[in-house]
């Protein structure tokens, strides 16, 4: 079938102005509207497309350049030709237009709907973060009711096409703007935008063709993960609606501290104590590590507060090999509750370092004190 010229099919001049183009295309769309035009739905239809087709070339300057120039040839196998005009669904650039003039024929409330993602806070300790843990956590959702295979409908029955709409989900209505009589749709009361009734719902799930379910999904963490890392588990969301695609399940990471081990990014910090003697004399101690303890040599007169690094026993590296570094702050203790011998010593090791004996051995000096308010 030879293709009708895009002028004539506007019933516009070669010259007209873009203002007359969309002014004859506005009257035309409302003619051959569906749902107004007093003829078989299929006419209509095949008007309206032929109509919006013209409009979307002649209303863009450069189309309408090159139509003018090479005619159909131009525009043929760029997606405006008759093989690449698509089918209501498919109306790439055009659905604007259509969405103006029939509210989107309710396609997305009808269609298939991708589920809600879903949200799980996973609580690990301080170790399963580090290393990497495999748990079993029960997630509660909502899942394609297995009994109507998400129809709604008892088994043996399915729905019908809503009698309101016509199966669109979306009634027409005129409605008087500043641009015109513009024919508007809203969401049809009757099936709440369906398109469909549910006759006999389904036992199961009470004609909502979803279900709630706690459902236990296997989690993989991988070593390294921290407070707030989130993993994503495709498709383990709520149910897709209308056959949609599930949503997905976003497991959020919590981390309880550790009473001995502290995290600053992939290194691990904990504190030791040292006797003064240990300090001065030095040692080798044994310190605890994430996965088991290490040796760390104290070196003679080691003071309080250094810091001394335990290669390679920090937390694993998320996405790669290798693991940071533990670092080790020491406390150097002042002993108590000394005996006599003790401090006999004591002063004896002042008097050989050349330092002064503290005046107030033999009486502590908050016993003084504790005297004093007597
Ligand atoms: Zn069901
Ligand atoms: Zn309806």
């Amino acid at each position: 079938m030879a293709k009708r010229d895009y002028y004539e099919v506007l019933g516009v001049a070669r010259g007209a102005s873009a203002d007359e183009i969309k002014k004859a295309y506005r009257k035309l769309a409302r003619q051959y509207h569906p749902d107004v035009y007093d003829g078989p739905k299929e006419e209509a239809e095949a008007k309206f497309k032929e109509i919006a087709e013209a409009y979307a070339v002649l209303s863009d300057e450069n189309k309408r350049a090159a139509y003018d120039q090479y005619g159909h040839a131009a525009t043929d196998g760029q997606g405006f030709g008759a093989g690449g005009f698509g089918g209501f669904g498919d109306m790439g650039g055009l659905g604007d237009i259509f969405d103006m003039f029939f509210g989107g024929m309710g396609r997305q409330r009808n269609g298939p709907q991708k589920g809600n993602d879903l949200r799980f806070n996973l609580e690990l300790s301080f170790k399963e973060a580090a290393f990497g843990v495999e748990k079993d956590i029960q997630v509660p959702r909502t899942e394609t009711c297995d009994t109507c295979a998400g129809s709604g409908s008892a088994p043996g029955s399915r729905p019908i096409t809503c009698g309101t709409c016509h199966g669109s989900g979306q009634v027409q209505y005129a409605a008087n703007t500043p641009f015109g009589r513009i024919v508007q749709s809203r969401t049809c009361d009757k099936c709440h935008g369906t398109g469909k009734i549910i006759e006999k719902p389904c036992p199961t799930c009470r004609g909502a063709g979803q279900i709630r379910k706690t459902k236990t999904i296997h989690v993989k963490i991988p070593a390294g993960v921290d407070e707030g890392s989130r993993l994503r588990l495709s498709g383990e969301g709520e149910a897709g609606i209308r056959g949609g695609p599930p949503g997905d399940l976003y497991v959020y990471i919590m981390v309880r501290p550790h009473k001995f081990f502290r995290r600053e990014g992939n290194e691990v910090v904990c504190d030791i104590d040292l006797s003064f003697v240990q300090a001065a004399l030095g040692d080798v101690i044994e310190v605890p590590t994430l996965d088991g303890t290490a040796a760390l040599k104290i070196p003679e007169g080691t003071q309080t507060g250094t810091i001394f690094r335990i290669k390679d026993k920090g937390i694993p590296y998320l996405h790669g090999t290798g693991r940071g570094d533990q670092h080790v702050r020491v406390k150097v203790v002042t002993p108590t509750k000394l005996n006599d011998k003790q401090k006999e010593l004591l002063k004896e090791f002042a008097r050989l370092s050349g330092d002064k004996v503290p005046k107030a051995q033999e009486k502590n000096i908050f016993e003084k004190m504790k005297n004093a308010f007597k």
